[in-house]
């Protein structure tokens, strides 16, 4: 079900917001320090999202159509705020959910937009990002990951690294290079990507603590329909770079990230 709520005040949003986490939160904070593993803590930000979502309270600035609110950004500053209040967050759900949104909003096609927003902003289907590869990390133009077209589908080759959560995840955005001759920046083309698809392949890395939170991920023959394409062919620079922005703007915006300077800071103070 979703909400039509008449616009409200800053101050009474504030309130009802306030008053939503009293009562839902503490269930939540209790599963997020419980997790131990990343399916665990990836999971309960995941159920807190839908939570969030049938309550009204998800894609708080996003158009009502695809399932947001339709309230304005300030009002989705000060839900972050008082959730991240209640030390509780949907976690990497909630970032994955701040790049691809944005994203297809402002560089999708409408099919698109129809297809994939409500599902993500439910956490129903969840997405990662495929954009590092072993050369090309800060210089992520530099990037090899080869897609050539064969009438209507694209066919992928290459590798990336460092992808979070890959294991987890059901979609992924997926920059490719479609122009050997163009400057770097302009033969990049920006894919949706079904990771069930045939010849894709996630390989945990491990880290030095036992967890293995980055994959590197395999493409032999990935047929993509052209359809998936967001923006240009070769275009696929523009709504990168969207990404990036709002990549950074979710991990300085305390959309979760506080939760873990807090624990770092009660760290270092307890180990003076
Ligand atoms: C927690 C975390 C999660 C991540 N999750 C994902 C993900 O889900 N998907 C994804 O695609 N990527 C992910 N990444 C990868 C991240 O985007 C890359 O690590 C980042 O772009 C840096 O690339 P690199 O590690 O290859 O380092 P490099 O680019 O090799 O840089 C190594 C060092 O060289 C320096 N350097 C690089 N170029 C220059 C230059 N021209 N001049 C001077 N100094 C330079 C850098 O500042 C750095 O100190 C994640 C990284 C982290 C830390």
């Amino acid at each position: 079900m979703r909400f039509v709520t008449a616009a409200l005040s800053d101050q009474t949003f504030r309130a009802e917001a306030a008053s939503w986490l009293e009562k839902q939160a503490p269930a939540t904070r209790a599963g997020i320090e419980a997790a131990a593993t990343d399916r665990e803590h990836f999971d309960a930000g995941r159920a807190w999202q839908r939570l969030l979502f049938d309550a009204g309270w998800a894609g708080i600035a996003w158009p009502t159509e695809y399932g947001g609110r339709g309230a304005t950004p300030a009002q989705a500053t000060i839900f972050a705020e008082e959730q991240s209040r209640f030390g509780v967050s949907a976690g990497f759900v909630a970032s994955t959910i701040g790049m691809v949104g944005p994203v297809l909003l402002r560089h999708g096609d409408e099919a698109q937009r129809a297809r994939y927003l409500r599902p993500l902003l439910r956490a129903d289907e969840t997405w990662c990002q495929l954009f590092s590869e072993p050369s090309a990390g800060s210089d992520l133009a530099n990037l090899a990951t080869r897609a050539e077209r064969y009438g209507d589908e694209f066919v992928v080759n290459g590798q990336k690294v460092w992808t979070s959560n890959a294991l987890l995840c059901d979609f992924a955005i997926l920059l490719t290079r479609t122009n050997l001759d163009a400057p770097k920046h302009h033969g990049i083309t920006f894919l949706l990507l079904d990771l069930r698809t045939p010849g894709v392949e996630v390989r945990p890395l491990r880290q030095i603590t036992g967890a293995s939170h980055f994959n590197e991920v395999f493409f032999t023959d990935v047929r993509v329909p052209v359809e998936n394409v967001v923006g240009e062919i070769d275009g696929g620079w523009a709504p990168a770079r969207s990404v990036l922005a709002h990549e950074a703007a979710v991990i300085g915006g305390g959309n979760g990230a506080a939760l873990g300077y807090t624990a770092l800071a009660a760290l270092a103070r307890a180990r003076p």
